[in-house]
């Protein structure tokens, strides 16, 4: 094959289908034929909002599952044929910044994540993968491959959020916003020890998905501020770790701090666009002195971590599946998937597409 079909960002509010010529491969590096596939709520801020500037004729998705059709000749652990998990951000190891211990923020801010960022994504027949050995993982007997595909970036960034949030164990923990990745801070929450989860947002299969996951308490953001809530739930008191997985720069960022007791810690996975800068409430936060700590992260990639991330589902802790809603078959309906996420119906979690492809 030298030519592949893909679907692609063309220019800014403009998606549509291109032909590349396949990728080379490096001495490294591996190709690969996807087999399972989902959107991202991130390729919606890429394409309609400009949450990363314009990008011309780029091939969209980060979330995949794939067959290897190619390695390089350095490539040690894996051949053509093998099924591989693909984690949608594929640092490069050799880089400073993994060597201090931010593989995701490897040459640049972000420059973990190539995929449908500066390098072509996964909706294609072929796409290119990076320092194979570090960046692939076999897919497990008794993983199947739609679940596989929701450990990508869904898990991995919810259950970054958890382990970011300092959660002690018996700990209360709020999670603003309840789609894939907010369910997944649940249930990366709960595998953490939290005791009490409260979890913020309306959509009814996002609801069921929640409790199923550990949810506690669920509280309509649409029926008054967070953070009230919050205090009436618990007697005033807040949470020890709010985890903020949607929402906007409006509200959110006030909702989320003025939840947490002093002393405790707010947890950003948001992907933030729409307005320059994020507001921090001067009285929420103790006026600079309450102790509460900020943090946020880029998902985590690699092999190590997808190994342990099937591990939960291989080993019964959690179920990934439970977040894929709605199911699509052919390469061409990459296209019906994407706008799916875009329009984010109210029965919609998290749409995947599986192929076939020669
Ligand atoms: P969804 O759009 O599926 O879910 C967003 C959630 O936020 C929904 O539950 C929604 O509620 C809720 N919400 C909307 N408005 C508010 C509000 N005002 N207050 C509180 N909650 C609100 O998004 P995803 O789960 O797919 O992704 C979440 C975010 O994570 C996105 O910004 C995405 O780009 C980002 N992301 C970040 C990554 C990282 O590496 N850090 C990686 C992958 C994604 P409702 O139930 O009413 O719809
Ligand atoms: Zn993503």
């Amino acid at each position: 094959m030298a030519t592949f079909k893909g679907f692609a960002m063309k220019r800014l509010n403009e998606t549509g289908w291109v032909e590349k010529e396949v990728p080379e491969c490096g001495p490294l590096d591996a190709i690969i034929k996807p087999t399972c596939v989902s959107p991202c709520t991130s390729d919606i801020h890429t394409v309609w909002e400009g949450a990363i500037g314009d990008r011309k004729d780029m091939v969209l998705g980060h979330e995949a599952v794939g067959e290897v059709v190619e390695v390089g000749n350095l490539v040690q652990n894996f051949k053509p044929g093998d099924k591989v998990i693909v984690p949608a951000i594929t640092p490069d190891w050799d880089d400073e910044a993994a060597q201090r211990g931010f593989p995701s923020q490897t040459t640049e801010p972000l420059g973990g994540w190539k995929f449908s960022n500066f390098k072509d994504g996964v909706f294609g027949e072929r796409f290119h993968v990076n320092l194979a050995d570090a960046n692939l993982a076999h897919l497990p007997d008794g993983l199947s491959d739609e679940g596989a595909c929701m450990l990508v970036d869904m898990w991995s960034t919810g259950m970054m959020g958890s382990e970011n949030a300092n959660i002690p164990l018996g700990g209360s923990v709020l999670v603003i916003g309840i789609g894939a990745v907010g369910l997944s801070s649940i249930a990366g929450s709960k595998l953490l020890g939290a005791g009490r989860i409260l979890a913020a947002g309306t959509r009814p299969i996002s609801v069921k998905v929640a409790k199923e996951y550990g949810a506690t308490d669920i509280i309509n953001y649409r029926e008054g501020a967070i953070d009230e809530q919050v205090r009436e739930l618990t007697d005033g008191v807040g949470v020890d770790s709010v985890i903020i997985a949607g929402g906007n720069l409006e509200n959110t960022w006030k909702e989320a701090i003025a939840s947490a007791k002093a002393g405790g810690t707010v947890s950003n996975v948001n992907y933030l666009s729409g307005a320059d800068n994020v507001l921090i409430p001067r009285v929420e936060w103790g006026c600079g002195m309450s102790n509460i700590t900020i943090t946020n992260g880029l998902c985590p990639g690699g092999r190590v971590r997808m190994e342990r991330l099937a591990d939960l589902a291989l080993y019964g802790r959690q179920d990934p599946e439970l977040l894929v809603t709605h199911r699509f078959d052919g390469l061409e309906k990459i296209e019906d998937a994407l706008y799916l996420m875009k329009d984010k119906p109210k029965d919609l979690i998290k749409p995947v597409v599986r192929l076939d492809l020669d």
